[in-house]
């Protein structure tokens, strides 16, 4: 197959900005760009006039269907499809798309997880078209972008709170930049989401069933290797992954998906990919869109693209850093040092709303990312810590310490800073001390949030982040916008934010066991190690009060996620058990048995033959093995016990908390046993190929 130049290939499957330039009247065009850059209301001959060339476009493109994207509570995206024909009076057929269908669908919302909301609200709910991220073809379908709320107006989505949070920042950032004075336009938040993933071989992934069931493994001993000679992060890449690569690099350019760089990540067999990063909203779906045209392409190439956070016991499991910062509508970033004495005061006001943020609602920001699967990874070495802290560097550091103290800061120039007069010293963006540990982290002109899943959906936490830096913005700015000296007022106030925020500032390791001492019993940060922990702090008065007066939800919407995300929770981790037994009971057992078998009648024809020989390998094996399988069917009752003790119980949160205290150390003490056996039977008897065979079958 030929292959496209690059320029020409980007965007080709995208109704961007390109062709409605190209194709819409001009007056139309304003319009529509208006709505998308300012968020301007939507005119109704605008949709009307922007369904035609869309359809139009659509079909020369070879699409046949349009449908209504959106992400529902499901983690996942979902989409209905519609054929554009309608017939026409002649017997064939005419391609329709009119404006009503463009901004408005009507799903049947009754199949997706609505947390009660469908209780008191109608079951109905509707999809409304979302211009500020464009349309793309994907298998011929015309797919809009669409937010997805309740006859009532409650969102059943992410996008919806998601957009309102960007909003709230809006307001609160531009009143900010007005005292100033700048008059922005409009003020976005950006994400460049880095993606990790697994690629393991199809022919293997068809043969375990917690794969197929759960997309982790839930049991496998430890192969010979794992990933302790550090010899697969940045190595070369090998030829079926490039291939890969380089598919799914023209499949994600054509939908206009700035992907810019990929390598081998820490454990075998897996990678990353980052994008270069967009307003948030866009940010967001090309990141639901990335995962699954990777989980597609990987298909093709006879590989599975696992996106579980912990697919494999013992080796890194996955996450993803949200690469996050403010600019206004020209681009410029609001959290880059400036050259002026009064951007720097600027700048130094906006990394305040964000350290102040981030303490004060540190419990959201965990909760944004709980999810059974990320459990494996916080706190578990590997990944930051479940404990939020924010990671500075030294120098930037030094001069808000020098601020906080009003002390002449120690750098090249040695003088007392005062805000809004004196210019701030230099400070290197910290390359030589890019804190891993940190689950918070400034890389000069963002901010990273390392602690996501590979799985999440990048629009929870950044619904949580735009909302709680737009409180701190609100703060400031109903304390600057009366005071008499700006100067003055504004320098008190920063200092007070470090002072009283400093707590959260730690550039130290966050895996060692000190920083969980310090975290919790001296600075008292919380340290929220699991989901059932973290969820319920969705509804404490501090985060619905902040919550509901930025108007990012309201307080039934609260109710229903808080429940949504436990179900979910409770789920995962039920199907996951139910796999463990019947995997138990099908195969481990049984298999272990014939083994068993086995070594007892070559042990007893060996004898039959001489009575020389010991048979010390062949009894000692099977005594073990027989020990074994009884523990593991006494484990395995024990967890079929605690999942059906489940059902006793009332609340979705005691489910939760039942199953992080009862089922899941049950299922870690029958995993220890079988896969112990997996280390005494032959290869040749187990059921289900090994780590080993996983984690090195691509090359
Ligand atoms: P690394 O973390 O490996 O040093 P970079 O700092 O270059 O890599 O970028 C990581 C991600 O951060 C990329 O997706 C990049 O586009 C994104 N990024 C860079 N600048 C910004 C910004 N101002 N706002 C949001 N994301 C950004
Ligand atoms: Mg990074």
């Amino acid at each position: 197959m030929e292959k496209q130049n690059i320029p020409e290939l980007f965007g080709s499957m995208v109704f961007d900005d390109r062709v409605m330039r190209s194709c819409l009247p001009a007056d139309i065009y304003q319009s529509l760009r208006k709505t998308i850059d300012e968020n301007a209301r939507l005119e109704e001959n605008v949709a009307e006039a922007v369904a035609a060339q869309m359809r139009d476009w659509a079909v020369s493109k070879g699409a046949t269907h349009f449908t209504h994207w959106f992400q529902p509570l499901t983690g996942v995206t979902a989409e209905k499809h519609d054929g554009f024909i309608a017939p026409s009076p002649d017997g064939g057929v005419i391609m329709e798309f009119s404006g009503k269908e463009l901004i408005k669908g009507e799903p049947d919302a009754s199949s997706f997880p609505s947390g009660g909301l469908r209780a008191t609200f109608e079951a109905r709910g509707y999809t409304a078209w979302d211009p500020t991220s464009y349309a793309f073809i994907k298998d011929h379908t015309l797919c809009i972008p669409t937010a997805f709320c309740s006859y009532a107006g409650d969102a059943l989505d992410k996008k919806t709170p998601l957009l309102r949070s960007m909003q709230a920042l809006n307001r609160q950032a531009k009143r900010i930049l007005k005292l100033f004075g700048k008059d922005a336009k409009y003020v976005s938040t950006s994400v460049g989401p880095e993606q990790e993933y697994f690629l393991i071989d199809q022919k293997m992934f068809e043969k375990r069933p917690d794969l197929i069931y759960t997309g982790r493994t839930l049991f496998g001993a430890m192969p010979p290797k794992g990933q302790e000679l550090d010899d697969h992060y940045f190595g070369a890449i090998k030829p079926r992954v490039a291939e890969f690569m380089d598919d799914l690099n023209r499949e994600l350019w054509k939908l206009g998906i700035l992907a810019k760089t990929e390598h081998n990540e820490v454990a075998p067999a897996q990678h990353e990919l980052a994008p270069i990063f967009s307003t948030t909203n866009v940010a967001t779906d090309k990141n639901q869109l990335t995962m699954e045209i990777m989980q597609k392409v990987a298909r093709r190439h006879g590989m599975v693209c696992l996106l579980h956070e912990k697919p494999f016991a013992g080796v890194n499991g996955s996450g993803k850093h949200n690469n996050w910062s403010m600019a206004t509508e020209d681009g410029t970033n609001l959290l880059s040092p400036g050259e002026t004495p009064y951007e720097n005061a600027q700048f130094l006001l906006f990394l305040c709303a964000v350290i102040q943020a981030v303490d004060d609602y540190q419990d959201l920001l965990r909760l944004s990312v709980a999810t059974a699967g990320n459990d494996h990874r916080l706190g578990a070495n590997e990944a930051p810590p479940a404990i939020i802290s924010v990671f500075l560097g030294d120098e930037l550091t030094a001069i808000l310490d020098a601020i906080k103290k009003d002390e002449p800061y120690q750098g090249r120039e040695k003088k007392v800073i005062k805000l809004g007069v004196h210019s701030l010293p230099r400070f290197s963006r910290d390359t030589t001390d890019r804190n891993r540990t940190s689950p918070f982290a400034f890389t000069g002109n963002k901010f990273e949030f390392r602690s996501l899943g590979s799985s999440n959906s990048i629009a929870c936490c950044n619904i949580m982040l735009n909302a709680a830096v737009a409180e701190s913005l609100k703060q400031y700015a109903d304390i600057l916008e009366g005071a008499g000296n700006f100067e003055e007022s504004l320098h008190k106030l920063i200092r007070g934010v470090i002072q009283k925020h400093e707590r959260i500032l730690f550039n130290g390791n966050g895996y060692s066991e000190e920083w969980v001492q310090e975290a919790t019993q001296v600075r008292g940060l919380s340290n929220l190690r699991t989901t059932p922990d973290a969820m319920p702090h969705l509804l404490d008065q501090k985060n619905v009060d902040m919550l509901v007066s930025h108007r990012v939800f309201s307080e039934t919407e609260l109710h229903s996620r808080c429940e949504i995300m436990l179900e979910n929770y409770c789920k995962t981790v039920i199907i996951e058990g139910h796999t463990m037994v019947d995997m138990v009971r099908k195969n481990y057992l049984p298999a272990i048995e014939d083994y068993l078998y086995q070594l007892a009648k070559t042990t007893s024809m060996m004898r039959s033959v001489s009575d020389r020989v010991t048979c010390n390998y062949e009894i000692s094996t099977m005594e073990r093995l027989s020990d074994l399988t009884d523990y593991i069917l006494d484990r395995v009752k024990d967890l079929e016990k605690a999942l059906e003790d489940l059902k006793g119980k009332d609340t979705v949160l005691e489910t939760s908390q039942a199953i992080r205290d009862d089922v899941i150390p049950k299922m870690e003490h029958l995993r220890k046993h079988v896969d112990e056996a997996e280390m005494l039977a032959s290869e040749a008897c187990w059921p289900f190929p090994s780590y080993g065979k996983l984690l090195f079958s691509v090359y």
